[in-house]
């Protein structure tokens, strides 16, 4: 068996992680440079459990993981309670307010709600670690990273569909394959 392991090839993170090559890219909000119509938007047309947050898009840098149902709960309670916030409103999850023009409508800060230190693995670690890490952890999701750039997401039923699909294959295919 440890001969033939030579052989097998091991499934890493980036092979179980979303989006795949050919999907589209992974749903993501800015830290500062984002409204709450932009934000709404998102939440209305996806159903990700999650959102990464990042500095900007040029740099990906992750920040923290803010979860869909704080955000709708945040941002409802804001357009009814906070005063001055409208859909133009920009929101930060930044310690500071963004600068932003005088004639700018009130910001609404939501760091309260962040995530600032979420689960992250590199895009090269083996799925045996992932999956022991979410064992171990009791993960919900984890995301994926290559050279401090947010990659992808590795959620608990993407781990869970990885086992069962290790599991139904035949051990000659999974060596060989
Ligand atoms: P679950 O995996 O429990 O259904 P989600 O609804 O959050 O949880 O995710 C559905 C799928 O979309 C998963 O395969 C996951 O990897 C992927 N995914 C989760 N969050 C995002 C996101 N923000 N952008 C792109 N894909 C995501």
């Amino acid at each position: 068996l440890e001969a033939k392991e030579e052989f097998s090839h091991k499934t890493l993170a980036m092979d179980v992680m979303r989006p795949r090559r050919s999907d589209p890219a992974l749903t993501v909000l800015t830290q500062d440079s984002m409204t709450v119509e932009d934000v709404e938007a998102i939440v209305n047309e996806t159903t990700y459990s999650g959102y990464p947050v990042v500095v900007s898009r040029e740099s990906q840098r992750l920040v923290g993981f803010v979860l869909r149902r704080d955000l709708i709960i945040s941002i409802e309670s804001a357009r009814k309670k906070q005063d001055g916030i409208v859909s133009s409103s920009v929101i930060y999850f930044t310690d500071h307010s963004p600068p932003l023009p005088p004639s700018s409508p009130s910001t609404l800060k939501l760091r309260s709600i962040l995530d600032l230190s979420p689960f992250t693995v590199t895009d090269q670690t083996p799925m045996e670690i992932v999956v022991d890490i979410f064992r171990k952890l009791g993960l919900r999701q984890c995301l994926v990273t290559h050279n401090g750039k947010l990659l992808g997401i590795i959620t608990k039923k993407d781990v869970l569909k990885h086992i069962a699909q290790m599991a139904n294959q035949d051990p000659d295919s999974i060596l060989f394959n």
